[in-house]
């Protein structure tokens, strides 16, 4: 078993494949996106494997692939595939915003993934363009209704934004009464990628489950799953259930047992921390598995005890605002 230098244990990997994406949300990056990575600076999928096959070895178990968008990067089912095979992973899931990943649903399900994440943070077709910049509604929701089709069980994305989507939380509440949908409303980060300052957090976690219990005040708490990153809530008679996180009130680091490699193959111990290690560069040096084993083992034993320490220790230069593409929501 992998654990920290906070005796949490390490199991689950977040792996970014690309930070490109075809959506321009706001709060991820700005409109004329970003200055993406060459073909040359990205990880390789052999390279991906590689060191995915050696970090289950060490001990992960559940393997998430996000980005960016996952689908915009070529010959992605073929590394999926690959990827599903790799003895003692137990769990292969992904992140997408659902613009292009209606086609892949089946193959997805025949390569053993139970549970996609889908990003919608509304369900009106004009807010949604005015959030992401594309007019894509339809594609995602023809992604949800494949995915529900192929019972891969579905948890819904939201960033709640002031201003912007507050009028959605009921509406996507309301999408668990018929539908068994896991929806959880998410606090915005500083992950803008355009370097312009946060202003701080309108709607926290509390602020959300207020407006909740508004119109549902008996709504029950359900019992939080050990790693879980979301507070659980179902409205009674619901087939589906609620979740807040806490992303940037930070309320779950204790129980951290996640890390995650950026495109261009930096190592994050911490979603707050600018990165800790370059894994592309080490295997580029014609390391071995051996030598790369010793270097992540190092880096698990000096993880930050949480994201605000770890934002403390990042260097002034790089304030924690580079898109949420690249860092691999
Ligand atoms: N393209 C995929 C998608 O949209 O699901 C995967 C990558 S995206 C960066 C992963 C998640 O990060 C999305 O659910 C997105 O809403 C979330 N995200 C991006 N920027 C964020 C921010 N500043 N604060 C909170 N969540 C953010």
């Amino acid at each position: 078993m992998l654990t920290d230098n906070h005796g949490r244990k390490i199991n689950y990997l977040r792996l970014a494949v690309t930070d490109r994406c075809n959506l321009r949300c706001f709060y991820c990056m700005p409109e004329e996106g970003l200055n993406w990575l060459s073909r040359s600076e990205l990880l390789t999928y052999e390279e991906m494997l590689s060191v995915c096959s050696l970090l289950v070895k060490m001990g992960i178990e559940k393997i998430r692939i996000t980005g960016g968008e996952p689908f915009v990067r070529k010959d992605i089912m073929q590394f999926l595939t690959s990827l599903s095979t790799l003895d003692g992973l137990n769990e292969l899931t992904m992140t997408t915003n659902g613009v292009l990943t209606a086609p892949f649903v089946p193959e997805l399900k025949k390569i053993g993934v139970k549970s996609v994440n889908l990003s919608l943070d509304t369900l009106d077709a004009n807010r949604f363009f005015a959030i992401t910049k594309r007019d894509e509604f339809t594609n995602v929701m023809a992604t949800f209704e494949q995915l529900l089709k192929h019972d891969i069980e579905v948890k819904i994305n939201a960033v709640v934004m002031d201003g912007k989507n507050t009028q959605d939380i009921i509406p996507l509440v309301e999408l668990t009464k018929d539908l068994p949908v896991n929806v959880r409303f998410i606090e915005e980060m500083p992950f803008n990628g355009d370097g312009h300052i946060y202003t701080g957090l309108q709607w926290d976690y509390v602020r959300i489950l207020d407006e909740i219990k508004q119109k549902y005040p008996d709504i029950t708490k359900l019992t939080d799953s050990p790693y879980s990153t979301s507070y659980n809530y179902q409205v009674p008679g619901h087939r589906g259930t609620i979740g807040v996180i806490a992303a940037y009130s930070r309320t779950f680091c204790g129980t951290c047992n996640r890390i995650r490699i950026t495109p261009d193959g930096e190592l994050k111990t911490c979603l707050y921390d600018a990165g800790v290690l370059n894994i592309r560069d080490i295997i580029r040096s014609g390391a071995t598995d051996e030598d790369l084993q010793n270097v992540l083992l190092k880096a698990f034993s000096h993880r930050p005890k949480d994201g605000w320490e770890a934002e403390k220790n990042r260097s002034k230069n790089l304030p924690a605002h580079e898109s949420m593409a690249t860092i691999g929501g």
